[in-house]
């Protein structure tokens, strides 16, 4: 709290979350980031915290957004309920009113009963087409509404799957993809490459040029893992500074040369300092590459592609090795 004061922080739920977290050193990479802000100015911005907020507390946020839209979602369902129900109601009244109509008419030939009739029934029919039109308009707010909280929940589901720093796939949503396209590779009979990505000496890099500075180098990576795919690949962010990219109907020769293709053209990036345009070198990569063995688990998969990363940092760093090239030793 003392803290909080120091930077001129408002004492806001969220808030707290953040320098509680900072204070109890329970996370190095919030602690970083923060660390690099107030160095450059004492108070931390609205803005900063929000953004802060957003991607150490993204499940908190999200949690509130879906529980939000999800009791939207269950008061419309009985907005809707309740109509219907009325509507049953209104359906049984104009029932009763058309069987007493039709009861009293016992005797077709005399025109006043007959004409008594005949007004009641007009008198119903009105009250009912009345009753439906209203009906009617109440159901196409609501479905108005229900379409687009619809639409809202995708949004927030597709921002369940994202990593909020470089906006690619998140280990999730990984993990899902990985699950799915082994199965679909078993049913069509056709390869699946795995390729994991870890920046080389990247500790080294945040230190040297700052934690903000490091975040725009992972969005960087990012970026080029995007460009470098084709739409059916899944690129996503792994771990920290570690990437995977899955890569249906390829085989582990074709994996290995657009991994080689990544190497190359992160590396010969020369990056520049945001803030001040200075020229900092560019960043080396470490990759390993599997190929997917019909049946097995994908635990196995991974541990393949990840000894080969293993091999790549021990061997010097900068390269890939793919999982034919792995030295006995490693198990
Ligand atoms: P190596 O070549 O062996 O991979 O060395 P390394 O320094 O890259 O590996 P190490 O695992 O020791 O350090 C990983 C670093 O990545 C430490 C951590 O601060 C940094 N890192 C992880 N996540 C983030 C992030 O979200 N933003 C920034 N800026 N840095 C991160
Ligand atoms: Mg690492
Ligand atoms: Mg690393």
């Amino acid at each position: 709290m003392q803290l909080m004061d120091q930077h001129n922080v408002p004492s806001t739920p969220q808030n707290f979350m953040i320098w509680y977290a900072y204070a109890s050193d329970s996370n190095p990479d919030l602690k970083h980031t923060l660390d690099d802000l107030v160095s450059d100015s004492a108070a931390v911005s609205q803005e900063d915290s929000a953004e802060i907020f957003d991607r150490y507390f993204s499940q908190f946020s999200q949690g509130t957004d879906i529980q939000k839209t999800g009791s939207q979602m269950s008061g419309l369902v009985s907005d809707v309920m309740s109509l219907v129900s009325q509507a049953t109601d209104d359906a049984e009244v104009f029932g009763a009113a058309l069987e007493d109509s039709v009861g009293s008419l016992t005797d077709l030939s005399d025109p006043s009963a007959v004409g008594q009739v005949v007004k009641l029934l007009a008198e119903n029919t009105k009250k009912m087409l009345s009753q439906n039109r209203q009906l009617q308009g109440k159901l196409e707010t609501s479905s108005q509404e229900i379409q687009s909280l619809k639409t809202h929940l995708e949004d927030v589901q597709k921002e369940a799957l994202t990593d909020g720093l470089t906006d690619i796939a998140n280990r999730k949503h990984f993990d899902m993809v990985l699950q799915s396209e082994s199965e679909a590779a078993v049913a069509r009979g056709a390869p699946l490459a795995l390729v994991l990505i870890d920046i080389d000496h990247f500790k080294n890099f945040n230190d040297t040029h700052g934690h903000q500075t490091g975040d725009h180098v992972l969005k960087f990576v990012g970026a080029m893992l995007k460009k470098a795919v084709k739409a059916s690949d899944l690129p996503a962010r792994y771990g920290g500074e570690e990437f995977a990219l899955i890569l249906p109907n390829t085989d582990l020769a074709a994996a290995v040369a657009l991994a080689e293709s990544i190497r190359v053209a992160v590396g010969g990036k020369h990056l520049r300092k945001k803030q001040t345009g200075d020229d900092i070198g560019n960043i080396t990569l470490s990759l390993g590459v599997s190929q997917y063995r019909s049946g097995e688990a994908l635990s196995d998969l991974i541990k393949r592609a990840d000894d080969g990363l293993y091999q790549a940092k021990g061997l010097g760093r900068n390269r890939v090795v793919a999982e034919t090239e792995l030295s006995a030793v490693a198990d």
